[in-house]
């Protein structure tokens, strides 16, 4: 690749800052809540729990890209409302997916990051639109996007203006279908070695187990990453979406723990 704002060369690295959090500096950082928005009451109820144990931003989908069309789309400006009063409520920044252009202007009256998912890491006239704002961005990796691919989009981020991006490697495509995707935790250590972008892991999508989830945690952070965004329910079995590989907010607890002490042993 040619000279590029992504690379270290072109500048410090760079912290984004979510409200009071900052991602890229020394403490990871922790993403977490359910797939989708649910109503206020269990989202009030993850949150709570989420905040007790240390997690820095809560998450949860409220425009929801689902494979079939007949599956649930998400509570759209509803869910922005309830993501928002309970953020406000615990004090935690939230970060929810934009999944189109047209509704940039909706979603950022409530959100603090927006979240370009999989499908969307190639649209590019809503990355140049995202480009344009000052708002920090969390750019998940598409499901079949090279290493290049990949940093191009948030490039094109960059270029116009935002530097505010977190990268989110989720998982690739690959002929295995044991998980739902093969979490590449190589492009993790490549990204930290040569580029000046914060990245962070969701091992929920990048396994689509439960089971899964704590140990890949770990060893995102072994990779390098900044931090994890880790889909979490109060009765996970219950999650209107993706409920397969979300975890309980318990396991959250413990992977905070474990991050917290096995961070140390991993720096360079
Ligand atoms: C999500 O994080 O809710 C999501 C839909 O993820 P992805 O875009 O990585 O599939
Ligand atoms: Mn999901």
């Amino acid at each position: 690749m040619e000279k590029l704002l992504v690379h270290k060369n072109s500048g410090l690295d760079i912290l984004v800052k979510v409200k009071n959090i900052v991602i890229g500096g020394e403490e990871k950082v922790i993403i977490s809540g359910p797939c989708s928005v649910e109503g206020y009451d269990t989202m009030h109820d993850i949150a709570s729990g989420l905040k007790k144990i240390g997690v820095h931003i809560l998450r949860g989908g409220a425009f929801k890209p689902r494979t079939s069309p007949y599956d649930f789309q998400g509570f759209m400006e509803e869910g922005l409302k309830t993501l928002k009063i309970v953020g406000d409520e615990f004090n935690m920044p939230i970060v929810t997916e934009v999944m189109d252009s047209k509704d940039i202007d909706l979603v950022l009256r409530y959100a603090d990051m927006l979240q370009i998912g999989s499908r969307n890491m190639y649209n590019y006239s809503l990355l140049k639109e995202v480009g344009k704002l000052k708002t920090p961005i969390l750019l998940k990796r598409g499901m079949s996007a090279t290493l290049p691919e990949w940093l191009y989009a948030a490039e094109y981020i960059m270029a116009n203006g935002n530097e505010n991006v977190v990268l989110c490697e989720r998982g690739i495509r690959t002929f295995d279908t044991y998980t739902r995707n093969t979490l590449d935790l190589s492009s993790v250590a490549a990204i930290k070695q040569k580029y000046r972008i914060p990245i962070v892991v969701d091992p929920s999508h990048g396994t689509g187990r439960r089971e899964l989830v704590a140990r890949m945690s770990l060893s995102s952070i072994a990779a390098g990453a900044d931090g994890l965004m880790i889909e979490s329910h109060i009765t996970p079995d219950k999650a209107i979406s993706d409920a397969r590989q979300t975890v309980s907010i318990d396991t959250v607890g413990q992977i905070v723990k474990n991050v917290r002490k096995f961070d140390g042993m991993f720096r360079d």
